[in-house]
């Protein structure tokens, strides 16, 4: 025998009862011997206690909501129904309905909506539902009989939770049942106590009466059907990559539901341990998916926890005083109190100092708890034995449930790493008694996100998030854009990574987007930020609650370097084509180097030298190993190198500077090319990371433009004076050529010292064949003495450097 219980959202239409009765009908072929319960029609029993809500505030719409209700149950069963069994069904639902109605006449004239009252109105949803379903299996032919459960199962008389009175209600049940010859379509939720009067289980109560069904008549197995796939890891509506688990122990549901979990109504589990009953959820959208399955002796799960959840209508209790510390009798009379009055204490926890207790309640129980103690301990609190009862109400609690939460040391460490890492405080944290939960407390605005921290850290290890910022939205910021665009989907199907660009920023304007922003409409996105500075766009990065955020600074600025500092610091990870960081101080460099080195946070800048080309990674690498650098040389503009590739003769230099300038190869202003300062900091860089402690000042730089062409106060202004430099640059060009060498500006490092010049080099110089905008680079070391190792290609333009931002940022994970 198996009981199975189908929830509101699998009967919410005609379409989905009928998908329902296919699965019923399903089982039936397969001979299984079945009962079928079932909840009210979805969102019947909200309407219902709407209905007696707005009746006691003496709100006449009330009638009108009545009326729209017995319409949608009317038409629910013309789409169902056909002739004798629809005309009966329609009469019923009048009969019904009229009663509803009478009910909640009675709630209008007294004002008064008793919990008595609402569990004889709420009766009606389930009856409703499961009198409609069971005509609907008669007209497929199948015989089925309506079985109201009000007057066999039995509760006292706690109107709204009412608690079962299990010997008489089994006794019954079996009764019943033993002579019951059709399949049986039970009403879930509905009771009644001693004296006939109606009550119900407590909200969700369906599941229960199956169980109640389930251990009455020893079945073999209790099915839930609901509309996900079984107990999620986390609730999916908080959590996007939640999952479903396949096993779990009672236990385990146990605690989820205590603390937040949806998915099954927590007294549902106490009869089915009993009787040994497995309990399986399944969804009625996925018939064919397996489930959970709840029963003593789970198989076990890769996951070191079984499931997060959260409560956010709670408050947290503080009792404080002498007779705390004094007496250790405080607490068991908060308990008895409490217990008196039906509340339910979430967990409890005491200071170390034994100076205070905290107590964490549902905050429909916050009144009547504050008017508990302060009547309980009148005493004290004349006394000032007591202090005044401390409530914080801007909390919530999240909770990690499992059976191996109790057997792992370190996981308290993962737990408060990857919450510290994602700037989430932790107020207080308990280990529960059963010792399978432990709850966290966090302030109510960080309630999401601690979930989906430690859903990610616990779950999600397969999967890896970067949480991308991107600074600048020019050439190369723009570009990078679209690559990620392109890239998304794929990089997450087949790598299992998720770049989520979660804000963007340029001079005019910024917005950021916590859960990444759709890629098509960034533009959009950025034209509706609210126009605010840099600055604050970057604190409110420092602070937004992601895990693994990174920082993608793609100005050419210097006042974005001055907070990368603080960004590693705070843990957020840089990735730049930014030169000016790094070829800032020594110390500065130093600094970054540390900071980013650790594993919490990288600095990345593989773009600062040579765009997307390999050789800040390849130098690293090389020193990393062991190896000495003995000399570096290299051609690391694309610009200069463009320039000097092109520049042939019959060609006037300015011209191919204006040309460089338009396709996107200089530096917004030309003369920070020509001048060498953007070469110079790349071999500074180079040198650097070889370890050499320079600056600046120490490179020799030979700058290719006059001081009074560099003098210009425009732009266009130092194109007509580089006019005037056309023959000098003619000049040496023609007496390189003459002696059969190319022109080359070419960075040195070697002896510690480190020049930049334009050199007249001969044939077989291997700088000699580059062309277009290439760079190349030659590393002389002990291990590559006689033969440099040689890195070349094109080490400018905004795709190439793009990508090499994007491998960057893909390096963060
Ligand atoms: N209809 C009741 C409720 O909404 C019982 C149930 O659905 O299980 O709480
Ligand atoms: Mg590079």
């Amino acid at each position: 025998m198996k009981i199975i219980k189908f929830g509101g959202s699998s009967i919410s239409n005609a379409k989905r009862i009928k998908n329902v009765i296919e699965i019923v009908e399903d089982k039936l072929q397969k001979r299984q011997k079945i009962i079928v319960v079932f909840s009210a029609f979805e969102n019947v029993t909200d309407e219902l206690l709407n209905v007696g809500g707005k009746a006691e505030q003496k709100n006449i719409k009330y009638k009108e909501k009545i009326a729209q209700l017995s319409l949608r149950h009317a038409k629910m069963s013309k789409q169902l129904l056909k002739g004798k069994l629809l005309c009966e069904t329609l009469e019923k639902i009048e009969e019904f309905f009229s009663k509803v109605y009478d009910i909640a006449c009675e709630i209008y004239l007294t004002e008064e909506f008793t919990n008595k009252r609402s569990d004889l109105l709420l009766s009606f949803g389930e009856q409703l539902s499961t009198f409609i379903i069971t005509k609907a299996f008669q007209q497929k032919n199948i015989n089925a009989d309506y079985l109201d459960t009000r007057f066999l199962i039995k509760t006292n008389s706690n109107f709204g939770f009412a608690k079962v009175a299990f010997y008489q209600t089994s006794k019954n049940l079996q009764k019943y049942f033993k002579n019951s010859v059709g399949l049986q379509i039970v009403t879930g939720f509905i009771a009644s106590n001693r004296d006939n009067q109606i009550t119900t289980l407590g909200r969700g109560g369906s599941d229960y009466t199956a169980s109640i069904i389930a251990s009455a008549l020893e079945a073999k197995e209790i099915e839930i059907w609901t509309d996900v796939d079984g107990v999620m890891t986390a609730d999916p509506k908080k959590v996007f990559n939640a999952l479903p688990l396949s096993e779990l122990s009672y236990k385990e549901s146990f605690e989820l539901s205590h603390f937040g979990a949806k998915v099954i109504h927590s007294p549902t589990i106490k009869p089915a341990i009993d009787k040994q009953i497995p309990i399986i959820i399944k969804n009625t959208f996925r018939p064919e998916f397996l489930g959970t399955k709840i029963s003593s002796n789970p198989e076990e799960h890769p996951y070191l926890v079984s499931g997060i959840t959260s409560l956010f209508d709670v408050v947290l209790l503080r009792i404080e005083g002498d007779v705390v510390t004094e007496s250790s009798g405080v607490l068991g009379r908060v308990f008895e109190f409490f217990d008196k009055q039906k509340i339910d204490t979430l967990f409890i926890s005491q200071a170390s100092s034994n100076h205070s207790i905290c107590i964490a309640v549902s905050l429909k129980d916050l009144k009547k708890a504050q008017e508990v103690i302060e009547k309980e301990f009148v005493f004290e609190l004349k006394a000032r034995l007591l202090e005044p009862l401390i409530v914080e109400d801007d909390i919530s609690i999240v909770s990690l449930i499992g059976e191996k939460i109790k057997q792992n040391t370190k996981f308290l460490a993962v737990v408060f790493e990857s919450l510290a890492n994602s700037n989430i405080d932790v107020i207080d944290v308990v280990q529960g008694a059963s010792k399978l939960s432990i709850s966290i407390i966090v302030a109510k605005i960080d309630q999401k996100k601690a979930v989906q921290v430690l859903h990610e850290v616990f779950f999600e290890k397969e999967n890896k998030n970067i949480n991308i910022f991107i600074v600048g939205t020019g050439l190369i910021g723009t570009e990078l854009l679209n690559q990620i665009k392109q890239e998304q989907k794929k990089l997450q199907r087949v790598a299992n990574i998720s770049v989520n660009v979660c804000g963007i920023a340029n001079s005019r304007n910024n917005t950021i987007c916590e859960n990444g922003m759709n890629l098509k409409s960034w533009e959009d996105c950025l034209k509706g930020g609210d126009g605010g500075n840099i600055e604050s766009f970057l604190h409110s990065l420092k602070n937004i609650k992601l895990s693994n955020k990174v920082l993608v600074d793609c100005t050419a600025s210097e006042k974005i370097p001055g907070f990368y500092k603080k960004f590693l610091e705070n843990n957020i990870s840089i990735v730049t084509p930014n030169k000016k960081a790094n070829s800032n101080s020594f110390r500065n460099f130093q600094t970054l180097q540390k900071l980013g080195n650790r594993n919490k946070a990288n600095f990345f800048y593989e773009t600062n030298v040579g765009a997307g080309l390999p050789i800040i990674e390849t130098l690293k690498n090389l020193i990393k190993t062991g190896d000495t650098i003995l000399k570096i040389e290299g051609v690391l503009s694309g610009t200069l190198s463009y320039l000097f590739n092109s520049f042939t003769e019959n060609k006037k230099f300015s011209q191919i500077v204006k040309q460089a300038q338009e396709k996107g190869y200089t530096e917004p202003d030309p003369r920070n090319d020509l001048n060498g300062l953007d070469v110079a900091r790349k071999i500074l860089i180079l040198a650097r990371e070889v370890g050499l402690d320079l600056e600046m000042k120490d490179v020799e730089v030979e700058n290719l433009v006059p001081q009074k062409v560099s003098n210009a106060k425009s732009v266009e202004e130092f194109f007509l004076l580089l006019e005037g430099c056309d023959n000098y640059f003619d000049g040496i060009l023609k007496k390189a050529t003459k002696a059969q060498k190319k022109l080359c500006y070419i960075a040195t490092l070697e002896s510690e010292k480190i020049s930049v010049k334009l050199k007249s080099i001969s044939k077989d110089h291997p700088f000699s064949s580059i062309d277009g905008s290439d760079n190349i680079v030659s590393f002389t070391t002990e291990r590559y003495k006689n033969n440099p190792l040689i890195i070349r290609g094109p080490g400018a333009g905004a795709s190439v450097t793009a990508a090499g931002v994007f491998a960057d940022i893909l390096k963060c994970i």
